[in-house]
């Protein structure tokens, strides 16, 4: 029952529809209160309604927290562009609060009854007359501070109530607000873990299935400057011949050109010794570094290709050795990196050191370290597979065996070191004029092989000797003119079977020498095998 009344013998008509008005509203209110879950909007709404049913020159409302025991303003009508802050350290105001009824602040001769409080806080320019504290369950959430009614009458007792069972319902609608944005930022939270956690199972996933070290290098990188949102990177490994951190692939850097130069190992950019720079001093130590103004460090070396302004270098670690480091630079937007940055860095490099260490093992074992081609091992159970798959799929495929002419000569006359250089060279020429489906490798010595796919021996052919004749046009500083032999032997006309096939090609090419070198030569049934595995 409301108050005001309970005194009153006679309850007057007037008075019943008074009360029954008033509990319309107040419900109306509660239940308007209650949709909304924007805090800003529930401060408007709340001081909305306290406006609309009882007009005040000023109104403010203040929310309590607890942790800091500070009332901060949130909203004010009236008052200007004001901003708002006071302690709870006055006992006497406290326990008003903490009464959970309305209560004047001045008496009636207008001197303020919490005058210490009033004072040290200049609590008199929020003109307010009455405070209202929102309390829920004995816990104080808020405070309404309103000031003079606009027609100067003092508060009537309908109105105390009316404050007093707002701001009661106006408590429960601000904590509830305060909880679902609670509950709402853990969960954006949790969802962005989860989302990092995906990515970064993706990530793993991904570097599984390449097994080509810069292909993996270049995935690595890329993913090390998406999820940090960083504008370049680069990836060095610790090289062991030379003791040095080297770039082995860049990426997001101006000057394309240079970048894929480097990418391609085409050029050599600068390395590092362990210890110098940012990087080097990563590697030594093992440990993540972040530098977020670059001019503050110390450590890091300005090279004229890159414009760094902050940097995060996180170490690929494996069986703790460090095989390189991966840098991402300049965070956009010109932002920081942080500590979120960091760990998905560190989850990236953690699972890119096992890839990359796979990557660099398996290089080590299927390349040939002179010419960088795959190894004879490696050609052999490529090529049983692929004639597995050309049975399948009844499909033809090559095999051409390719001999250095007379290179004893070049080797005797200009040395070994002479003769390695041209096997480089030649290994380049011929990756660089075959398909990438195609597979090449260093057979022996001086002696490549070539698989070519679906090309028959025609087709076989035709590639054959252009690459012929365009590497007897190859000139060599300071050497003579070199030239290659061929031969080719095709599935499944030549042979069903691997060895049969390589032996059938290297009689061709044996055929090619025979007839003067020089020359492409097709394996056909009057070439005899007279060569032997163990003779070479
Ligand atoms: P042809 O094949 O035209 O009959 O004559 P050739 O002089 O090339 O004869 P052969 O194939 O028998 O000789 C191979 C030579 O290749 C022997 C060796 O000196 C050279 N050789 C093999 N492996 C290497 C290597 O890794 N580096 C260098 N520099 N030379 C090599
Ligand atoms: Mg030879
Ligand atoms: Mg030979």
């Amino acid at each position: 029952m409301p108050k005001p009344d309970s005194n009153r013998k006679i309850i007057t008509n007037a008075v019943l529809d008074r009360r029954s008005n008033e509990l319309t509203d107040l419900l109306k209110a509660s239940r308007y209160l209650s949709n909304i879950l924007d805090h800003q909007e529930l401060y408007a709404a709340f001081s909305g309604i306290v406006q609309e049913k009882i007009p005040v020159r000023s109104l403010s409302l203040l929310v309590y927290y607890p942790t800091t025991e500070t009332f901060k303003m949130v909203l004010n009508h009236g008052l200007g562009k004001i901003n708002f802050k006071f302690q709870r350290d006055d006992q006497l105001l406290w326990q008003n609060i903490a009464d959970d009824k309305p209560f004047a602040v001045y008496d009636d001769s207008g001197k303020s009854l919490f005058p210490g409080v009033f004072k040290k806080y200049n609590l008199t320019r929020l003109q307010s007359k009455l405070w209202v504290p929102l309390v829920m369950r004995g816990e104080v959430i808020g405070l309404l501070t309103v000031g003079e009614k606009i027609n100067h009458q003092p508060f009537d007792d309908f109105e105390l109530y009316f404050l007093k069972q707002i701001a009661a319902h106006g408590a429960v609608c601000i904590n509830t607000c305060r909880l679902y944005e609670e509950r709402k930022k853990e969960k954006e939270d949790l969802d962005k873990t989860l989302q990092n956690l995906s990515l970064l199972y993706s990530i793993g996933k991904a570097m599984n299935y390449i097994s080509d070290l810069k292909k993996l290098l270049q995935f690595i990188l890329s993913q090390a400057i998406e999820i940090t949102s960083a504008e370049k990177g680069s990836i060095m490994l610790y090289d062991p011949e030379t003791d040095r951190l080297i770039i082995r692939v860049l990426a997001g850097l101006a000057d394309t050109e240079y970048q894929e130069k480097v990418n391609t190992s085409e050029i050599k950019c600068r390395s590092f010794k362990p210890g110098e720079g940012i990087a080097g001093r990563v590697y030594m130590t093992a440990r993540p570094m972040v530098v977020n103004n670059i001019r503050d460090d110390d450590f890091f070396i300005e090279s004229e290709t890159s414009f760094v302004k902050s940097i995060a270098c996180i170490p690929m670690v494996v069986y703790s050795d460090v095989i390189g480091v991966i840098n991402v630079t300049n965070k956009r937007d010109e932002k920081d990196f942080s500590d979120e940055d960091l760990q998905m860095l560190k989850a990236v490099a953690d699972q890119a050191a096992v890839a990359v260490n796979k990557a660099q093992l398996w290089d080590m074992a299927v390349t040939d370290s002179l010419t960088g081609l795959y190894v004879r091992r490696y050609f052999m159970a490529k090529l049983q597979e692929e004639i597995r798959r050309a049975e399948r799929y009844n499909k033809v495929l090559s095999i051409v065996m390719a001999d250095l002419d007379r290179f004893k000569n070049i080797n005797d006359t200009f040395g070994h070191d002479a003769g390695d250089r041209v096997l480089q060279t030649i290994g380049k020429f011929l990756q660089n004029n075959i398909r990438e489906v195609d597979i090449l490798a260093r057979y022996g010595g001086e002696e490549f092989v070539l698989m070519i796919l679906e090309a028959d021996q025609e087709a076989a052919y035709s590639l054959s000797e252009r690459i012929r004749e365009k590497f007897s046009k190859i000139k060599f500083d300071n050497l003579p003119k070199i030239t290659i032999s061929l031969g080719i032997a095709t599935y499944p006309f030549d042979g069903n079977e691997l060895e049969d096939l390589i032996k059938k090609a290297d009689a061709a090419m044996y055929a090619a020498k025979q007839a003067g070198r020089n020359k492409v030569v097709k394996y056909t049934g009057d070439i005899k095998l007279i060569r032997k595995e163990s003779a070479r």
